[in-house]
Formats: C-alpha cells, sequence, structure tokens
C-alpha cells in the first residue's frame, strides 16, 4: 500500500533520512521506534508532503507521490495525500471552533458534502471515539485525551484509507494515554492501515503486526513484534530496547 525506497531528506547539511526504504501492505499496523532525532516525524512528514524529500521515491496505493525525487504534479500529490489522515502529538485542534465544527470544517470546505451527510458521519465518530457529549464544546474545555480523540475523529471524516500517528499520546498525563491508545486499537481491530510512531512498546506489542526500528535516519532492522522485542538482531536495536523497556 506503500513503497519508500532509498527515501532521502537532509536539512542543510545534515543528512536527517538517509536512503530509508520500507513497505507497509494493506491492514499493516507498523509502529515506529527509535531514540529522540532519529528521523521518525521526518519520515512520517514526508508521507504527506508535509516535507519536500530530497531523493528516493514514495508511492502510495500504487501511485507515485515521488518518484526518484521528482514529484508528480500538484493534483496527483493531494490526491494521493488526500487518503492519509495524519494526527500529530499536540493535537492540532482549531481553538476557536467547537468540537463539531472541528470535524466538519474540512469536509465542508474540500470536499463540498451536503451538510446533513456531514453532520451524519460527525456525529458517528464522535460516538465512535466517546466524545458524543462534548459535540458543542471548544477545545479548551478538554482534557488532553479527549482533544486527541477529536483529533483522530476529525482525520476520520476525510475516510482515509491510511491513518498516520505520530506520537499520539506522548504530550498526555500517563493516565490519559489508555483512552487514546484504545481508540488506535479499535482501528486496527476494523483492519485500518496504519503507521504509529510510539515510544509505548506495550501497545507496539500489542497492536502492531510490524515493528521497524529507526536510528540516525536509517532503518536499523524491522520485524514483527516477536522478533524485533524478543530477539532483536542488531547492537543498536538491543541497546535501544535496553535503554526503553
Ligand atoms: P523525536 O523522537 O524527538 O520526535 P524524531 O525521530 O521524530 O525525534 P525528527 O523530528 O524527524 O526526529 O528529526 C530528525 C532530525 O532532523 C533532528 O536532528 C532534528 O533536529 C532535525 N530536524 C527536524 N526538522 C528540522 C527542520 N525543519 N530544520 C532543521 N532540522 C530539522
Ligand atoms: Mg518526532
Amino acid at each position: 500500500m506503500i513503497q519508500v525506497t532509498n527515501l532521502k531528506k537532509s536539512f542543510g547539511n545534515l543528512d536527517v533520512l538517509k536512503s530509508v526504504t520500507f513497505d507497509v501492505e494493506k491492514n499493516d499496523v507498523v509502529a515506529v521506534i527509535g531514540p529522540s532525532g532519529s528521523g521518525k516525524s521526518t519520515m512520517l512528514r514526508s508521507l504527506v508532503h508535509l516535507e519536500q524529500i530530497n531523493g528516493g521515491s514514495i508511492a502510495v496505493q500504487d501511485r507515485f507521490l515521488v518518484k526518484d525525487g521528482s514529484y508528480s504534479s500538484p493534483q496527483e500529490i493531494k490526491r494521493i495525500t488526500g487518503k492519509m489522515g495524519m494526527v500529530f502529538q499536540h493535537f492540532n485542534l482549531f481553538p476557536h471552533l467547537t468540537v463539531l465544527e472541528n470535524l466538519e470544517i474540512a469536509p465542508r470546505v474540500v470536499k463540498g458534502e451536503a451538510a446533513a451527510d456531514i453532520r451524519r458521519k460527525s456525529m458517528e465518530l464522535l460516538e465512535k471515539v466517546g466524545l458524543s457529549a462534548k459535540a458543542d464544546v471548544f477545545p479548551a474545555k478538554l482534557s488532553g485525551g479527549q482533544k486527541q480523540r477529536v483529533a483522530i475523529a476529525r482525520a476520520l471524516m476525510m475516510n482515509p484509507d491510511i491513518m498516520l500517528f505520530d506520537e499520539p499520546t506522548s504530550a498526555l498525563d500517563p493516565e490519559l494515554t489508555g483512552e487514546v491508545l484504545q481508540v488506535i486499537k479499535q482501528l486496527a481491530l476494523e483492519h485500518m492501515t496504519m503507521i504509529v510512531v510510539t515510544h509505548e512498546m506495550g501497545f507496539a506489542k500489542e497492536v502492531a503486526n510490524k515493528v521497524m526500528f529507526m536510528d540516525h535516519g536509517e532503518v536499523i532492522e524491522s520485524g514483527t513484534p516477536e522478533q524485533l522485542f524478543n530477539n532483536p538482531q542488531h547492537d543498536r536495536t538491543k541497546a535501544f530496547l535496553n535503554r526503553v523497556i
């Protein structure tokens, strides 16, 4: 579903991604782990064209976002990235809009769907993330966990085929992470294809079917949670796991 080949990205003379290659199959839940600064966010942001890459290819559902360093047309880029929903560490909700308005603004403006259809879907998704009662509340009145669940519902409004999460729980108090991970786990049970950058090793073990370890802009190794956590092959993976587990 996603093929990333020899992806390169630098900021000035800092090589942040050095020939990153990996595949994501339909229905995969890929957990991306690795130390701070290893390039996890940059990799994720490159997939949705929030970063312009310097070389390599990204194909999503067999269409090239960028091929051998040359980007497709703006329309094609929009079409491809429109199939991916992204959730960030810091929620990024619109503070001046209610929960319901946060969910409905993009479908209204971007897709021009009928208001009644949009309302049906937004209420359905709020129900799904357990926040029906908060429809008319402003983000400032929500807990971090609730904000993040709104952000997930908002991303789902666009009917993505792939969901990308960048440390969705690391800005949350520990007691609020569970409710957010539960929503992501539910999406996994519904076979959503997902890439989740996370520091939650327990979650990676339980929910992901693939784990990818990055260090210094490279994919060092990847495999099933069983392989990666119980039988890591590389010294760098072992050293990282010893630090975090
Ligand atoms: P963390 O776990 O802390 O979120 P990460 O693995 O997501 O780390 P990235 O955010 O991808 O790491 O950053 C990788 C490297 O790229 C870091 O050295 C970072 O300082 C650098 N970097 C990221 N964004 C920029 C930018 N816009 N300009 C310059 N350097 C950047
Ligand atoms: Mg990051």
